[in-house]
Order: structure tokens, then C-alpha cells, then sequence
């Protein structure tokens, strides 16, 4: 059978409620396509009757594929694992909880028909999170945007079209800690967006706690900013004001005030800020070296190529040449 044209992709982490209803509303809104597609589900280690659902799916529908964890390795990996496996021209990533509406896929298509690569979906609106899932995401995006060097656009999630060039691009990206819908930024490609109204969850509650909330935050954090490993400098060069201008301070208000004024103490404190300044600045350098061999283990491409012009017989939109090894590994990644 050859490929199908659009590949979806739906992480399961405990969603027996949702399976059903997620998959009539993916075949009511793919099938009125009239293009092929298929359904790559993948089951992070479910321990409710999720994986039993996907196989009897699978097994009357041959458009559902299952790939089964071993056990819960999280969601950025489930959906890397769901874009190894897919094979679409087109790939879409979409929660199964049925938060993202299977009918804005049609808009993308539409998106993805007028020459873009990547149609990611921005939250307008979110519906039934309580106001801390709501006020966390808020400071979480804009905190990303701001001290990360790649521009992640505010309020998306994974919810997105990718083009078969994106998702090679994409598996050329090995790194462990993942933050997706960042590497997707990173990449490049023709970008544009459409919004939608976030609902409540159909069925269950979040797979996301504080503390993978928190956790996944700092993959996304370290996976693109330097900012924390550069935070010092400006704590070191704040000491170092201080301890200069205090010599003279302390100077004067010993001839104001006579030279008992602070005894011993000045000097201590002097040298302790000149010391602790000289401390952080060389943690800053350290961080610095820290920064760049940690670009070289994460061993990420380059450069992406978007398309070549005058070569003889070159593929058109390889996923760069820096990758080792152009096939994908075949361990999750986990
Ligand atoms: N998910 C997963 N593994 C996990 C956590 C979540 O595969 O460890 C899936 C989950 O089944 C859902 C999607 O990732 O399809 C998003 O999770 P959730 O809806 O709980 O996140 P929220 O929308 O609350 O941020
Ligand atoms: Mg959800």
C-alpha cells in the first residue's frame, strides 16, 4: 500500500473515556477530505483499558496503527515516537483528550494547500482549566519567549500541521529532553498559525501534573536558553559595583563620623564582595563552556535545508547533511 497522504498523530496516556469519540470525529473530519489518511496512535503505557480500545480499532479499521510503550516514557516522546511511524505527506499532532477540535485539521490542510509547512494551532481561548493551569501557561509562554533564542509563538501547543520535509527535519533532532513544539520553531520552514477556542477535557482529567508541568518547563527552558547558566554575570557585576564604591563610602564616613566607624569589619566586607564577585564571574565563564558542550552532545543538525537548486540528482529538502546517521534510531528515544 502506498503512503497515505495525511498521518495523525494521538498520544493515549490513560484515555479510555476519550478513544472512541476522538476516533468517529478524526473519520467524520478525514473522511470528508476524500484523501487518504491513516491514525497513529500511540499507548504510553496506559493502566486503564486504553491499549484493548486501539487494538480493537486497529483491528477493524487498518487505518489505525498502535505502537504500544513499554511504559510511560511521556508525552513529548509518545509523539516523537508517533512521528517515526508515521508516513503522510502531511502530519498532524493532536491530543487525544479532544482539547484540540479534529475540525480545525481542515483549515490546516487548507494552510498546508497554500504552500505551508508548519500550520500550528494558537489558543484563543481555553475553556474548563482551572485559573492556575491557566495563569501557570500564560507566565510559562511568555517566560519562554522571552529568554529563549528561537521565537516559540505564544499560546501553542502541539497541536500543528507539519509538512513530510518538517517531520524528516524533526528526526534528525535526537536530543532526550524534548520540547517540541520549540524544536519545531527552531527548524524554520513556512510558519503561520490559526486560532481556536481551546475546550475542557471531553472525559478524564489532565495527564500533566505540577510536576511534570514543572519539568517539562525546564526541558523547554534548557533545550533553548542559555539565560540560567548566564544569570550570574549580573549578580557578579551588582557585588562588584558594591565592593568599589563601598572603599570610598566607608572612607568618608570614617572622617565624618571618626575612626572607629565599622572597626575591622569594613575590610572583611570589602574583600568578601570582591571575592564573591570574582566567584560568580567565573561560574558565568564556566557556564559558558558548559553551554557550548552541551551543543555538541545534544548534536543537532546544523542546518536544515529547505530545497536545493542546480544540483544534479539531489533530493529536494534533505534534512541536513550534519546528522550521522540519516535514518532515525530506532530506540524511542526515552
Ligand atoms: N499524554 C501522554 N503521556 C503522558 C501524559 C500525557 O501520552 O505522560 C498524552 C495525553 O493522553 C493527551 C496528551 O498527551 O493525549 C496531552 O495531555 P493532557 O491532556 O493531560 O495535557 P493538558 O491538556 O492538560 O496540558
Ligand atoms: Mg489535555
Amino acid at each position: 500500500m502506498s503512503n497515505p497522504r495525511y498521518s495523525i498523530i494521538a498520544p493515549i496516556y490513560n484515555e479510555e473515556g476519550n478513544i472512541q469519540i476522538l476516533y468517529s470525529r478524526i473519520c467524520e473530519v478525514m473522511d470528508s477530505t476524500d484523501e487518504t489518511w491513516e491514525l497513529v496512535t500511540v499507548n504510553d503505557g496506559s493502566r486503564d483499558r486504553s491499549l484493548e480500545m486501539l487494538q480493537e480499532l486497529a483491528a477493524k479499521d487498518p487505518r489505525i496503527k498502535v505502537v504500544n510503550f513499554a511504559r510511560n516514557f511521556g508525552h513529548q516522546i509518545a509523539v516523537t515516537a508517533g512521528l517515526d511511524h508515521a508516513t503522510g505527506d502531511a502530519v498532524i499532532i493532536i491530543d487525544a483528550d479532544l482539547q484540540d477540535p479534529p475540525e480545525l485539521i481542515l483549515e490546516m490542510i487548507e494552510r498546508w494547500k497554500a504552500g505551508y509547512e508548519v500550520v500550528y494551532a494558537v489558543r484563543e481561548e481555553r475553556h474548563g482549566e482551572g485559573w492556575f493551569k491557566l495563569l501557570t501557561a500564560k507566565i510559562f509562554y511568555r517566560l519562554i519567549y522571552r529568554i529563549t533564542d528561537v521565537n516559540i509563538p505564544l499560546d501553542t501547543g502541539d497541536f500543528r500541521l507539519m509538512d513530510r520535509k518538517v517531520v524528516n527535519a524533526l528526526q534528525s533532532m535526537r536530543e532526550h529532553n524534548r520540547f517540541i513544539r520549540g524544536m519545531t520553531s527552531w527548524i524554520g520552514f513556512k510558519q503561520t498559525g490559526v486560532s481556536y477556542v481551546r475546550q475542557a477535557r471531553f472525559s478524564g482529567e489532565t495527564k500533566y501534573p505540577l510536576g511534570k508541568m514543572v519539568r517539562f518547563a525546564m526541558d523547554a527552558i534548557t533545550g533553548f536558553s542559555y539565560f540560567p547558566l548566564q544569570i550570574m554575570i549580573y549578580v557578579s557585576f551588582v557585588l562588584g559595583v558594591v565592593a568599589v564604591l563601598a572603599i570610598p563610602i566607608i572612607a568618608i564616613l570614617r572622617v565624618v563620623l571618626g575612626s572607629g566607624f565599622l572597626g575591622g569589619q569594613a575590610t572583611i566586607v570589602v574583600i568578601t564582595l570582591t571575592l564573591s564577585a570574582f566567584q560568580l564571574f567565573f561560574l558565568f565563564i564556566m557556564g559558558q563552556y558548559i553551554a557550548r558542550i552541551y551543543d555538541e552532545v545534544r548534536n543537532r543538525p546544523l542546518y536544515i535545508v529547505a530545497s536545493t537548486d542546480g544540483f544534479d540528482s539531489q533530493p529536494e529538502a534533505e534534512a541536513s547533511a550534519a546528522s550521522p546517521s540519516p535514518e532515525p534510531e530506532p530506540e524511542a528515544g526515552g
